[in-house]
């Protein structure tokens, strides 16, 4: 693998942003948290995340867009002192020093707005799977760079995903995607950008298929993917997990198939809950398009306004997968 500046910026961006997040669910994320449904360390955790990933952009790329999912209008609200306080207090710890004032510009390089004329920005969920995080399961930081409407790099920090896939080894894992040359796996804490390829699986009986999917049934018809499974022959249950942690099991090839259906006619799918993850599973060896077959086009700001849904596969069964989707969902 040809590793470029900007992949190397990239993975020591994900990888210092989740110091960020871990250290804030074991500071924060607690019993009562849970029991009270406390959305802040999450709140918290975001924002940090964010600034210190665009931070780290910003010096390097000075003049590349960032679409971030977070901007900075609700934490500059004077009743927000405290929240803003605590995610200058993370940021600082990760970055060695921070003022609120350094914080607040730094998310606020997030905001960019693509369109079909941005020839190159980045796109960045700060954590993906926000009530994973909260729930102390699946989340995921997710940075991607686009560059003429194409993918050409894609990172997932999976903090709480094991090391391999055989389920072992400690938690955190970051996958690391680069077009053209093939997604590796890499230890989340250590310094390093050696890491070990990954590939989807090769079956191709889809009876023997395991698919995964969100755990939210506000984020993809579950109803309609039992159907889809059934279509298949697909006995097992389905692995729910929050997160692009899901574009990772496929791409080491935990699972065969993501499915991602419509719940509503209106939502549109937002770039940066794909971005990084299409590629992860596209340079593994796998397929990534709409519920529709479709390639998932990244020109149209945002979101992916001219797609609906997901299928993530292994490749070889694809078109059997969008088939039995076209027939659940029409
Ligand atoms: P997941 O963890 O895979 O369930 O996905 C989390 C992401 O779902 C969040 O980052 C949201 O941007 C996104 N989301 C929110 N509402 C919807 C919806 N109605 N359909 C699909 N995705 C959604
Ligand atoms: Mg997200």
């Amino acid at each position: 693998m040809h590793i470029t500046h900007e992949f190397k910026v990239a993975i020591a961006a994900v990888r210092l942003a989740s110091t960020v997040t871990q250290a804030v669910q074991k500071s924060l994320v607690t019993e009562d948290t849970l029991q009270k449904k406390d959305r802040s360390p999450v709140t918290v955790a975001d924002f940090a995340s964010q600034a210190v990933i665009c931070k780290a952009l910003a010096d390097a790329f000075p003049a590349d867009p960032i679409v971030g999912e977070e901007d900075a209008k609700e934490l500059r609200e004077p009743g927000n002192a405290a929240l803003l306080d605590s995610v200058t207090t993370h940021a600082a710890k990760a970055q060695g020093s921070a003022s609120q004032d350094d914080v607040l510009s730094w998310i606020d390089r997030g905001g960019a707005t693509p369109d079909g004329k941005t020839k190159r920005y980045w796109t960045l969920d700060p954590i993906d799977g926000t009530k994973g995080f909260l729930r102390a399961e699946q989340y995921a930081i997710a940075l991607a760079l686009i560059e003429d409407g194409k993918v050409v790099l894609g990172i997932l920090g999976c903090p709480n995903l094991p090391a391999n896939n055989s389920g072992g080894g400690e938690s955190g894992v970051l996958m690391a995607a680069l077009l053209g040359q093939g997604t590796i796996s890499l230890p989340l804490n250590d310094a390093t950008y050696d890491g070990t390829p990954v590939h989807v699986c090769d079956i191709q009986d889809t009876a023997q298929a395991r698919f995964c999917e969100s755990v939210e049934s506000g984020h993809s018809n579950q109803s309609d993917s039992a159907k889809v499974a059934q279509a298949l022959g697909i006995t097992a249950e389905p692995v729910r997990m929050d997160s692009q942690a899901k574009y990772a099991a496929v791409a080491r090839g935990e699972a065969s198939i993501y499915l991602r259906l419509p719940t509503s006619a209106q939502y549109r799918e937002k770039i940066w809950d794909h971005a990084a993850g299409a590629i992860v599973v596209q340079e593994a060896g796998g397929t990534v398009t709409d519920a529709f077959g479709k390639p998932l086009d990244f020109t149209q700001g945002r979101t992916l306004a001219s797609n609906r849904g997901i299928i993530a596969t292994n490749g070889t069964i694809h078109h059997k997968v969008v088939t039995a989707v076209g027939q659940v969902i029409g």
